[in-house]
């Protein structure tokens, strides 16, 4: 008798069976503070309108496949310039994988920094596309020498520049993205995912170069259940990517709900002022726990070092409180002894401020 494993070691690459599967852990009754969500649910009025909608939506029928009505509601609600072109994706995850799948082939490589977003990685291994990264520097900005070296060794096809930085939290200077970009013979893809939170965006800059798009999500500013992403750029990227996207890629309760979301974009606006607020308060009281490190943040999220503490302890410790974080000791590098948190209520910061407190304090 034959069994799976023979058939599956057989049959699946081999760097897809080293892979470890992204890891999302079961946050069970804890108070969740680990995956950079918004805190607030919507107001009830919204809501309410929001399940008439979907009462509507003919689910029998498959969804507008070009998403007509909620393209040209993020045309408005993004301010995207009209000779740029958009396309939506199931989260911005989809459009990283679809950006691949249009440029993978060629032996070139998908290039980013480390530590960054871990889906650049685990997708280019997905489809097949080499992958190289170079290390940030210890404050965590671009090493400029280092990436326009790797530029010029590796040739990259697709370079991707989380900005600001997941897990890091940090800007770029705007001066190092765009030599990036112009040195580069390749797509440079700068990723927006926690625009709202910070005091800057590429979308404006995106039509001066012929080799640059921009990705966004909506999921960090509020609607993470949704899965939703765009991609911005010129339209001949666009008209290419168009076609290894999966037809019917937004069901038809994203179109309807991001649709009627995003004319209420004012009430998400609300939510972000009030989450970076609540990171600058979260912020100073780490400033105050001896042995924490807490880096700035143009994000809706912090990363902390540990002086002393053990990362995985604290870890454990905060979990056994009830209180889910992020756990970047096991990625190494720059993260070692790091951790990341995301910015919470204010209830849910004071818990963790004061469970840390303890922990690391009497630790
Ligand atoms: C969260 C995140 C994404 C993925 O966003 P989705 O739209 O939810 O798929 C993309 N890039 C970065 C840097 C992220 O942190």
């Amino acid at each position: 008798m034959k069994i799976a494993s023979e058939y599956v070691n057989r049959l699946v690459r081999q760097e897809i069976r080293d892979l470890t599967a992204y890891h999302v852990a079961d946050p069970g009754e804890m108070i969740k503070l680990d995956a950079m969500e918004n805190p607030y649910q919507l107001p009830a009025e919204v809501t309410q309108e929001c399940a008439n909608r979907l009462k509507q939506a003919s689910l029998n029928r498959y969804p507008d496949p070009n998403a007509i009505k909620l393209k040209q509601r993020i045309m408005d609600a993004m301010s995207i310039p009209s000779d740029l072109g958009l396309i939506l994706g199931n989260g911005s995850d989809e459009l990283i994988l679809m950006l691949m799948m249009a440029l993978a082939g060629s032996g070139r490589p998908v290039l980013s920094i480390s530590p960054s977003f871990v889906m650049y990685k685990i997708s280019a291994i997905s489809i097949g596309m080499p992958y190289v990264d170079v290390p940030l520097q210890s404050d965590f900005s671009l090493d400029m020498q280092a990436t326009l070296a790797a530029i010029d060794e590796h040739n990259p096809a697709l370079i991707f520049l989380a900005h600001p930085n997941n897990p890091t939290g940090n800007r770029f200077s705007q001066k190092d993205i765009e030599k990036i970009i112009e040195y580069s013979d390749g797509l440079v893809v700068v990723d927006e995912a926690y625009q709202p939170f910070s005091d800057y965006s590429f979308t404006q800059d995106i039509s001066k170069y012929p080799n640059a798009v921009l990705i966004s999500t909506v999921s960090k500013m509020g609607l993470a259940g949704l899965r939703l992403g765009m991609l911005i750029g010129k339209p001949e990227w666009v008209d290419e990517l168009e076609k290894v996207r999966l037809p019917y890629n937004i069901n038809i309760l994203t179109q309807v709900i991001a649709e009627y979301a995003l004319e209420h974009k004012h009430l998400f606006d609300k939510q972000t002022q009030a989450i970076i607020a609540d990171r600058e308060e979260l912020f100073q009281q780490l400033q105050q726990i001896k042995g924490i490190e807490p880096f700035p943040s143009q994000a809706n999220f912090i990363l902390i070092k540990l002086a002393s503490a053990d990362a995985n302890q604290v870890f454990q410790q905060l979990k056994e409180q009830g209180i889910l974080i992020k756990n970047l000791h096991p990625s190494g590098g720059l993260l070692t002894n790091c951790l990341r948190v995301t910015v919470g209520s204010q209830s849910e910061n004071s818990s963790f401020i004061s469970a840390l407190k303890e922990i690391v304090e009497k630790g």
